[in-house]
């Protein structure tokens, strides 16, 4: 059974909110601002990853299910593509206050099923919370261009709202990536369809409930559950405009390579394999703090976690103090105190983490600290892999596959220079640190690593919302970026408007046949 601190939350959090449960009932579809039971013939278990214990039943969502859903957004889209934009910012501005006021059962929802520790299931809400606060700057962000470009002859461009679209989201940031897109498709206009990870649900259906008493419309955001039949779904209907995914290779491969072709606009940000780089010069202390921290926090199953990290030089003198501090993290479920590390998210994930530790030893790498086998007391199913630390080459198995577990691989470079060029042989782009005292170190760093997000002395360079998401090479397909401008971008089009007021007495001769200019 669940500990007792995950009992109480389980019990709260299914009592105050209509569409989770999270003591062995089921989750509820949200369609046409009903939260509706589905006839599902096939459901999926989610189970609390410290025990193992069942919380909830996911539907595999029904054609005909799907297609209401698909309905009450298309129709919904008629009134809410029409409403005042001064309406949508006021709306966002209630949905941030109710975000806020209820980020902690939202939070608590995570614990349970994603497995990460509180303190980190806040932070991905309150991520998520500052997309929605993005959001509400709505009647600046869509402003749009105007010019008198000759006598009597103005030019200017609306940005108008696509129709329906989706978004498809990853177990790892339950709260952060549906915000992503439930505050920027819908401030501008659009309707929304969530089909969220199934294996951790909850958070969606509380942020759904407060979208509802936020003023968002029936029909204006839609839930609904499933793994690939439903995805594929959403990758085949017509009507839906545009698909916003975030999850692994394999998943966002296909959604691309299926929807596109469709004519359906698709952002796609994919799996990640981080480097940073310390440097002798660094500050040792807090740079071997922020290291541990994003390589091992949330488990490391971050997109943004540190998954390399190459030592120059007499940096390489570090590396057992790295070890120390690795060791010192706690690992346990994630409701207790003082825990850094909570469970990884499945059996299945655990017994990939660990196969890829193993690989280290047998493909003649050495593993320096080694998290397998790790027993938690307490919590004697949980998922649980220690803080791990390996030496690899940049051909082996550990080094070339994204992990997503608490692993980090150290590879070795002489330079700088010699660290730089691992890192853009890298097929993924998502972000790269370095940590330096010097300037010009870093400023050469910014510009000849490749991946998109870079971080100077910062390990989890995640750009806040009024810049965007730029995550780049294998690590993104498509070709307009999650949030800020782009964000507004993704979910508008454009419709540019030129208009000929000349006087009112003004006469014309002939017909002009020449293209005017
Ligand atoms: P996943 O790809 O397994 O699942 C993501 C979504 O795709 C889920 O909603 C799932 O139902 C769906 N899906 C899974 N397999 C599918 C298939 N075969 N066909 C159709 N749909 C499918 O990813 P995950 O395990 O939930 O999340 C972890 C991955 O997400 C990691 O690779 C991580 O790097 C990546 N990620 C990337 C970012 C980023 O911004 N780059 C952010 C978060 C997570």
């Amino acid at each position: 059974g669940l500990s007792p601190l995950a009992a109480e939350a389980a019990k709260e959090v299914s009592e105050k909110w209509r569409g989770t449960s999270a003591v062995g009932g089921t989750t509820k579809n949200y369609i046409g601002g009903e939260f509706r039971e589905s006839k599902a013939e096939k459901w999926l278990d989610v189970n609390d990853p410290s025990t193992q214990t069942l919380l909830t039943r996911v539907p595999e969502t029904t054609a005909s299910e799907f297609s209401d859903a698909v309905d009450a957004a298309s129709q919904a889209f008629q009134t809410w593509g029409k409403t005042s934009v001064m309406k949508r910012q006021r709306v966002m501005f209630d949905l941030q206050h109710l975000i806020r006021q209820h980020s902690p059962d939202i939070a608590k929802s995570i614990v349970l099923e994603q497995g990460k520790t509180f303190a980190d299931a806040l932070g991905d809400v309150g991520r998520g919370l500052q997309v929605v606060e993005s959001a509400t700057a709505i009647t600046n962000t869509l402003l749009g261009d105007k010019l008198e470009v000759s006598a009597d002859m103005d030019t200017f461009s609306r940005r108008l709202p696509l129709g329906v679209t989706a978004a498809i989201t990853p177990f790892n940031f339950p709260a952060m990536i549906v915000l992503w897109s439930a505050a920027l498709a819908t401030v501008t206009g659009n309707t929304l369809i969530v089909k969220p990870s199934e294996r951790d649900p909850g958070a969606t259906m509380i942020i759904a409930e407060l979208c509802e008493r936020a003023g968002i419309p029936p029909g204006v955001i839609n839930v609904v559950h499933g793994s690939a039949p439903t995805v594929n779904r959403i990758c085949d209907d017509p009507a839906i405009k545009a698909i916003s995914f975030v999850g692994g290779d394999k998943a966002g491969e296909h959604i691309y390579n299926r929807a596109t072709p469709l004519g359906k606009r698709v952002q796609a940000n994919l799996g990640a394999k981080n480097h940073c780089v310390i440097m002798p010069d660094a500050n040792k202390n807090l740079s071997l703090n922020a290291v541990a921290g994003a390589a091992f926090g949330a488990a490391g199953q971050r997109c943004m976690a540190l998954s390399v990290a190459i030592f120059v030089g007499a940096a390489r003198q570090w590396i057992p103090e790295l070890i120390d501090r690795a060791k010192a993290l706690k690992v346990s479920g994630g409701f207790e105190e003082n825990t850094d590390l909570g469970p990884v998210i499945s059996p299945q994930a655990k017994a990939k983490i660990e196969h890829y530790i193993g690989t280290v030893e047998q493909e003649g790498g050495k593993i320096l600290l080694d998290g397998r086998g790790l027993t938690v007391p307490e919590y004697p199913n949980g998922n649980f892999v220690g803080p791990t630390v390996v030496e690899a080459t940049v051909d082996m198995s550990a080094y070339k596959n994204e992990i997503f577990g608490p692993v980090l691989t150290i590879v070795e470079a002489e330079t700088l220079d010699d660290a730089i060029d691992i890192i853009n042989q890298n097929k993924y782009g998502n972000g790269a640190s370095i940590f330096t005292n010097s300037g010009s170190t870093a400023r050469k760093f910014e510009l000849e690593a490749e991946p998109g997000q870079i971080g100077v002395n910062v390990a989890v360079p995640v750009p806040l919302p009024m810049f965007n998401w730029s995550g780049n090479k294998g690590s993104f397909k498509g070709d307009i970026p999650f949030y800020g401008k782009s964000g507004i971008d993704f979910y508008t089009y454009r419709k540019t408007t030129t208009s000929l007021w000349p006087a009112a007495d003004a006469v014309g001769n002939r017909a002009s046949v020449h293209m005017p200019q």
